[in-house]
């Protein structure tokens, strides 16, 4: 059998073989725990994630010390937004986040409001981007932290981070990004752009799943991040447990590698993606999802009026493997948020289909998938 084309990159992605290369000897003779001072094999796993926190920290012009490591992007979420409401709640008790946030912000954000927290969800236009009048109109004296994603998972709209983090810095309100989607895809700094705070995973970046971390800021002035996680005191207090050194060691070689070639591959995933919109945008009662350019370079997400995105995705499954939203939300029958909050009736959001391009794709790959799907769409049409 034949593997389907992979086009679902916001989801995971695959393993880079460079990157598998050098978690090995992690998993192999080099197994020590880093926090086994006595001996060389705590040694060796102390330097190889002294080099990976180095390497993490370097590629978003952050400090070594500014980063904790986490599970993946889910964990750094609810330890910034939990973390956060617990160290300052005698400050304030009120959040900002959008309404197309991941649920691994917005389930955290959920869960505070539980407590008693108040928590304002911005809307956005149609085109996915937030106005930052209206950010500039919920802020409030007892505001403690705003939270807005740098690319959004599903539409692959590109949030203007540092204009956002510059209101927050103004007001000395913290600012929390995740950036998942963002890392490794557009340039980051931490430094310029303002960024008190943000998420990051490697299975979105071609390095193994489980692993992610969140950045700290330490320097002009430090945040407090209550932990969420009590044990040993491992990441200077803020995430016990023992530190996942293959993981970590793989997390810094993809970031690196994806850093690196950041220009070309970003520019080769563009023009895959806009080969397939060219192709695929002729057909009838076809909508691009999200604003046009402001996006990361291999999302395209579109509606087609009249078909449900989940039989597509059924009719194409033996061909290439794509989505309708987000990987977690995809087996429910809920259309997704991220839709209706720009604006799409609950028909139009589930009409819709999420290609994710990615390293490994190739422009005979979308060429096949556009053929398929011209095949295949006039049928589904015909079944309504
Ligand atoms: C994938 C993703 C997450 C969850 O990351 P995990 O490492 O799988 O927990 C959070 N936010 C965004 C935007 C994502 O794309």
């Amino acid at each position: 059998m034949q593997r389907p084309i992979y086009l679902d990159n916001h989801a995971t992605t695959p393993l880079d073989e460079r990157v598998l290369e050098a978690m090995l000897p992690y998993f192999r003779e080099s197994f020590g725990n880093p926090a086994s001072v006595g001996h060389f094999y705590g040694w060796e796993a102390e330097a190889a994630v002294k080099m990976a926190r180095s390497a993490i920290a370097a590629g978003i012009n952050a400090d070594p010390a500014e980063i904790v490591f986490t599970s993946g992007a889910t964990e750094a979420n609810n330890l910034a937004i939990k973390g956060i409401a617990e160290a300052y709640h005698q400050r304030g008790r009120h959040l900002i986040t959008v309404q197309t946030e991941h649920n691994a912000v917005l389930d955290p954000c959920r869960y505070l409001e539980s407590l008693g927290f108040a928590v304002t969800y911005l809307p956005v236009q149609p085109d996915g981007l937030i106005d930052l009048q209206v950010l500039e109109q919920a802020l409030r004296d007892d505001t403690i932290l705003v939270s807005v994603m740098m690319a959004n998972n599903e539409i692959g709209v590109l949030q203007p981070i540092a204009a956002i983090a510059k209101i927050c810095r103004d007001r000395q309100i913290i600012f929390h990004t995740d950036a998942s989607q963002a890392i490794g895809k557009v340039p980051i700094n931490v430094q310029t752009m303002q960024i008190d705070l943000m998420s990051l995973t490697a299975h979105k970046v071609y390095g193994p799943k489980g692993i992610g971390a969140l950045y700290v800021r330490r320097s002009p002035s430090r945040i407090a991040i209550a932990p969420q996680m009590h044990g040993g005191g491992h990441e200077r207090g803020m995430r016990s447990g023992t530190i996942y050194v293959p993981q970590i060691v793989g997390f810094a070689k993809a970031i690196e590698l994806a850093i690196a070639s950041q220009i070309p591959e970003q520019q080769k995933s563009l023009e895959l993606r806009q080969h397939l919109w060219q192709r695929l945008k002729t057909l009838d009662n076809i909508q691009l999802n999200g604003h046009p350019t402001q996006r990361l370079a291999g999302n395209l997400n579109i509606s087609f009026s009249g078909i449900k995105g989940a039989a597509l995705m059924l009719a194409l499954q033996p061909i290439v493997a794509i989505s309708t939203g987000a990987a977690c939300s995809s087996a429910q029958t809920k259309p997704s948020h991220v839709l209706t909050a720009l604006g799409h009736s609950p028909e139009l959001a589930h009409a819709s289909i999420r290609f994710g391009i990615g390293r490994f794709n190739t422009l005979a790959e979308i060429g096949q998938v556009a053929d398929q799907i011209i095949n295949i769409l006039p049928s589904l049409q015909r079944h309504l």
